[in-house]
């Protein structure tokens, strides 16, 4: 299309420019944004209210609602399958980064927190095992292919990888089921001094 009569417009012609008033919404900072109203309302403010929920109150911008946070939580918590614990797997306190190994922890966060066992949403923790490592992998982009490990370093995986399977876990993620525990966690005495407690005393 090169044979369209491209005509030459001088730069200090009249027809280059004009001076016209257009009218669009200016965001706080002084940002532009023609007909977007709500763009511009986005980039000028710093808060809004939750759009769920009006009696939530209101959230920065650029984060999240605590409390729709916490109802969908609280939501996928009820959800959950409800087992029995058996006192010895690691129990993450639903929502928090709070764990619990055993009953003697579970009984001190009561006591210190003024709360009763029953109360606690606990989940059952799936344990995260050290993974046996690969000589040949590991070494790959070193290898001839096809090719492999000095004997007594692929002997010294193979030790490492006894030694890997037989590992404790390196650590717990909570899992998708609810722990009940049994009523028994505190002592009558310790239930009365939390009775106590939360009746002002
Ligand atoms: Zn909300």
């Amino acid at each position: 299309m090169n044979n369209t009569t491209t005509s030459v417009v001088m730069m200090d012609s009249p027809e280059a420019a004009t001076i016209q008033t257009v009218t669009g919404w200016v965001d706080r900072h002084g940002h532009f944004w023609g007909d977007d109203e709500s763009m511009a309302r986005f980039a000028g403010s710093t808060h809004q209210h939750c759009d769920k929920n009006p009696e939530h109150g209101i959230r920065a911008n650029n984060s999240y609602c605590d409390a729709c946070f916490e109802e969908r939580e609280l939501t996928r918590f009820m959800a959950m399958e409800r087992q029995p614990w058996d006192g010895v797997t690691m129990l993450n306190l639903h929502g928090t980064d709070t764990y619990f190994g055993d009953a003697d922890d579970l009984r001190d966060y009561c006591t210190e927190n003024g709360i009763y066992p029953e109360q606690l949403k606990l989940v059952v923790c799936t344990p995260n095992y050290p993974r046996e490592i690969d000589g040949c992998d590991y070494y790959y982009d070193d290898l001839p292919d096809g090719g492999d490990l000095p004997l007594a370093l692929q002997e010294a995986f193979d030790n490492l990888n006894e030694a890997i399977r037989a590992s404790e876990p390196l650590s717990w993620s909570p899992g998708n089921i609810a722990a009940v525990i049994s009523d028994d966690i505190l002592t009558q005495s310790e239930r009365q001094v939390l009775e106590a407690r939360s009746n002002g005393e």
